[in-house]
């Protein structure tokens, strides 16, 4: 036993070094070699997910790290569900209940991962950690990573703008908790735009509207989140504009999230929609295939949950635009599992996400494509398209090109600027700007991108 046990810390002390240390805190707490002779090893660990997600994820490391150790090639080794020898008569107890009541979570992941505190307002699960980046997202993540190493110094205000289930509140709380996590003293405030405009009526009905000002006007950090709904609200305006100033004026950092860009909030004061673009705008949109599988591939770590790869293909597969529905889909199959205590499989997740379909009228489209029927229909050439001239006859095509790129393919500021002969993505996102613009007087436009739009499916 003795022995053991020194051949498996020498083991984790290798592992660690491979691994990130959540994983390896998740993965390796109270596991132990529970026997070694001639070729084979057994390795115990404390649950059937914990014995699953080694033999899946950490074998060939294992087993290279004991090859070493022990000297010797080709070894077996075996994961044997177990509770070590001296923790066996009270960790049993803990273990049955825990697997009871919520599954295997382990200890160790328990504290890496705690409920949800709320503080200033703030999920402490919503970090840059647990952020996945891909190329919808990664201009806002890096813009608000920025502002949060520097508040108030570098993107002021910063405005993120994004669909439905994107991960705008996750991100811009994300910037709340690394701050406090920095500085604890930092006086920080997450609201809704909602609520906000309910604390301010509140305040005025109760004569206390200088209370709320002061409020608002001292804090170091402001995230407001949904910013589109004070839309109509013209007290609150007002008043939200008053509160910016004295925020900007002090270099103190605002963050605003919206589900559109500032010029398209309708019926906000003009004053206020021009403070709103004075510092950076970014946008979330949707995410490709690979950072769908990534995020699924986190929340089931984060959940101790491993599902097969193809299992996790399928369902970012079938899920495209919203990773709300995404964790949705997670937390159904594995409670549906849990319930009748089995192992996921293809059938029983396709089973369980049945209702749930693809949009397969927008399958076939690429940007290939796309750039092909524009430049057919415009009667212009590809390389014309792509190419640097700024001539008004080529000008508008291109920006055509990727404002459909953007509508019909969801592709991301920096990818269209890419596949539009290399532009940056501010030029994309300029253009798509623009015929939004143009879309709301000019008919001729109107028409031309209705016909494109049925063209690009043909
Ligand atoms: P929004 O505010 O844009 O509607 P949320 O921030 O509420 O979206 O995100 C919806 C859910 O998806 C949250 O549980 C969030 O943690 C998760 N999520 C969104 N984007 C990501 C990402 N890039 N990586 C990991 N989880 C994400
Ligand atoms: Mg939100």
């Amino acid at each position: 036993m003795q022995d053991n046990e020194k051949i498996w810390q020498s083991v984790l002390a290798e592992l660690e070094l491979l691994i990130s240390k959540a994983n390896f805190t998740t993965w390796f707490k109270n596991t132990f070699v529970d026997e070694v002779n001639n070729q084979e090893v057994i390795v115990g660990v404390p649950n059937a997910f914990t014995k699953v997600w080694l033999e899946k994820k950490y074998h060939d490391q294992i087993a290279s790290v004991l090859e070493k150790i022990l000297s010797q090639n080709n070894l077996q080794v075996i994961y044997r569900v177990k509770i070590k020898e001296k923790e066996a008569s009270i960790s049993k107890n803990v273990q049955k209940n825990t697997e009871q009541k919520q599954g295997p979570v382990n200890n160790l992941s328990h504290s890496n991962n705690p409920k949800p505190i709320q503080k200033f307002g703030l999920n402490s699960s919503y970090t840059f950690n647990s952020f996945v980046v891909g190329p919808g997202n990664e201009l806002a993540q890096a813009a608000a990573h920025a502002a949060a190493q520097k508040p108030g110094e570098i993107y002021n205000p910063l405005f993120i703008y994004g669909g439905v289930g994107l991960g705008k509140t996750h991100l811009i709380q994300a910037v709340g908790n690394y701050i406090l996590a920095k500085d604890p003293s930092k006086k920080l405030l997450y609201i809704n735009s909602e609520k906000f405009t309910n604390d301010f009526i509140y305040a005025i009905k109760s004569g206390n509207t200088d209370k709320f000002k002061e409020a608002y006007r001292n804090i170091d950090v402001l995230l407001i989140d949904d910013i589109q709904f004070i839309a109509g609200k013209e007290q609150t305006q007002e008043e939200f504009f008053h509160t910016f100033n004295a925020l900007h004026q002090n270099n103190k950092q605002i963050i605003i999230s919206s589900d559109r860009p500032p010029k398209a909030i309708p019926a906000v004061e003009s004053r206020l929609i021009s403070r709103f673009e004075w510092g950076m705008i970014a946008d979330i949109s949707f995410p490709d295939f690979e950072t769908r599988v990534a995020i699924l591939e986190t929340k089931c770590q984060e959940k101790n949950y491993p599902l097969d790869k193809d299992i996790i293909d399928y369902v970012a597969e079938n899920i495209q635009e919203n990773i709300r529905e995404l964790e949705g889909a997670l937390n159904r199959i594995i409670a549906f599992h849990q319930l009748n205590n089995t192992r996921p499989s293809l059938e029983s997740v396709k089973a369980i996400m049945g209702g749930i379909s693809t949009n397969p009228k927008k399958a076939g489209l690429t940007s290939k494509k796309l750039l092909h029927v524009v430049s057919t229909f415009f009667d212009i050439s590809l390389s014309d398209l792509l190419g640097s001239s700024r001539k008004r006859e080529l000008v508008v095509p291109r920006q055509i090109s990727m404002y459909l790129m953007r509508e019909e393919l969801k592709a991301s500021y920096p990818n269209i600027g890419q596949d539009i002969g290399g532009r940056d993505h501010t030029t994309a996102m300029h253009a798509c700007i623009k015929i939004n613009t143009l879309l709301e007087s000019d008919e001729k436009m109107k028409n031309d991108i209705a016909v494109l739009k049925q063209k690009i499916y043909e």
